[in-house]
């Protein structure tokens, strides 16, 4: 297909798939529990996008140590990113902290249900000392099967340096891991096609499996300044941090619109991890080098939660002012340095920012059980962090590729 007809197709896809989140959410306010029977058609589509992820990273990570030619420059490439992405994430943190300060969502909600959940008891025993232990698995097989991209990660660059050492001309491991990547985005592309039922599955039976229209509201307005702080706050980080960030790459409009299709899918799938093949598709068809491409953004995917970061951080604080605790100066900045950590030891998969924050109501001494307070909005807010989640890795493949 040449350029123009490949354009125009993509196009259309943006456009179905735009129709189908909006129908999608119709459809889930207006037959509620109905809708649930179409559930299988997303879980079809989700898992149709999982299935390339592990060859996809592998062999994007591998491909990628090959063309920058030493492993020095890699480990350089990899430092200024995780270095650039922990920035951000802090401003993130930042922004979360000073909204929640500023609206004090808490306030007058004192009524907190104390029901012990299941995601407290799961974490308590977790630590700060397992984000380092996440970098490698003893069962690589496990991981991947668990979709545990980092130990993934880790053994992709240990391979693709070892490949490096071998006798490069005519390396049969280099074209063979080369061609696999280009196939693994072939089926993207393909699967790309469902993404439009795919999408009004996943919004329309989990809308309409929280019970449709009314029943969503009615909890949505009892913790209605809460939500509106995640938005918010969410909204000024995308508009006005990665906009700057964006212009400073001589991108623009024309991105953004490139990566909608990846933002959508993150909306509807609420995983970054599930949307990683979509985002490194996108991001190939607003030209970002194969650089950007196959080593920062499946880093990205991994460790780069801006939404998840400033949500943990405005969740904690409104957690406080409803159980009418004051933190002190000194806890703010606990919740700072933790949720920083927090997000970026988040795996990318629905909800996980629900779980790592029991590390930061730990760390300030927050009842964990708070967070029963959070479930049943949580599903819905989780899409528009995820969403910011890509588009913070999008925008840091556009650094990357530019200035790093
Ligand atoms: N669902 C988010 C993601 O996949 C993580 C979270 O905040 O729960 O990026």
């Amino acid at each position: 297909m040449n350029n123009s007809g490949a354009q125009k197709n993509s196009e259309t896809l943006l456009i179905s798939i735009v129709i189908a989140a909006v129908l999608g959410l119709i459809c889930g306010a207006l037959f509620g529990t109905k809708m649930t029977s179409i559930s299988w058609v997303g879980t079809f589509f989700l898992n149709c996008l999982k299935m390339t992820i592990v060859p996809l990273v592998v062999s994007a990570i591998i491909c990628s140590v090959g063309s920058l030619g030493d492993i020095r420059n890699l480990g350089k490439i990899g430092f200024r990113t995780v270095f650039y992405y922990t920035c951000t994430t802090a401003i993130a943190v930042a922004i979360g902290l000073v909204m929640v300060n500023i609206i004090n969502p808490g306030d007058g909600i004192s009524l907190i249900d104390t029901s012990a959940t299941q995601i407290s008891k799961e974490v308590t025993e977790s630590s700060l000392s397992d984000i380092p232990l996440s970098l490698v698995s003893p069962n690589l097989i496990q991981a991947a099967s668990n979709t545990k991209l980092l130990p993934i990660i880790t053994f992709s660059l240990l391979l693709g340096a070892a490949i490096t050492t071998l006798d490069t001309k005519n390396n049969t491991i280099d074209k063979f891991f080369n061609n696999l990547n280009a196939a693994m985005m072939q089926i993207i592309t393909w699967l790309m096609y469902l993404a439009p039922v795919g999408i009004f599955s996943l919004i329309s039976s989990k809308l309409g499996g929280a019970g449709g229209g009314e029943a969503f509201w009615s909890e949505i307005t009892a913790v209605g300044k809460y939500v509106f702080t995640v938005i918010v706050g969410l909204g000024i980080h995308c508009l006005f941090l990665f906009c700057l960030l964006l212009i400073m790459t001589n991108r623009g409009q024309e991105f953004l619109k490139g990566m909608s299709r990846a933002l959508l899918t993150a909306f509807g799938t609420a995983s970054s991890s599930a949307t990683l093949p979509v985002t490194m598709e996108c991001a190939l068809q607003t030209d970002m080098n194969q650089k950007s491409v196959r080593f920062v953004l499946p880093l990205g995917a991994t460790i780069n939660m801006d939404g998840t970061a400033l949500y943990e951080a405005v969740a904690v604080m409104f957690i406080a002012q409803a159980y009418g605790i004051e933190l002190t100066t000194i806890q703010q900045v606990i919740v700072f340095i933790t949720a920083t950590f927090a997000a970026i030891g988040a795996a990318g998969i629905p909800q996980a920012g629900l779980v790592t924050m029991v590390l930061v109501l730990s760390a300030v001494n927050l009842p964990t059980e708070g967070i029963g307070i959070l479930l049943a909005v949580d599903w819905f807010l989780d899409r528009f962090r995820t969403a910011t989640n890509v588009w913070g890795d999008s925008v840091g493949g556009a650094i990357v590729e530019k200035y790093l």
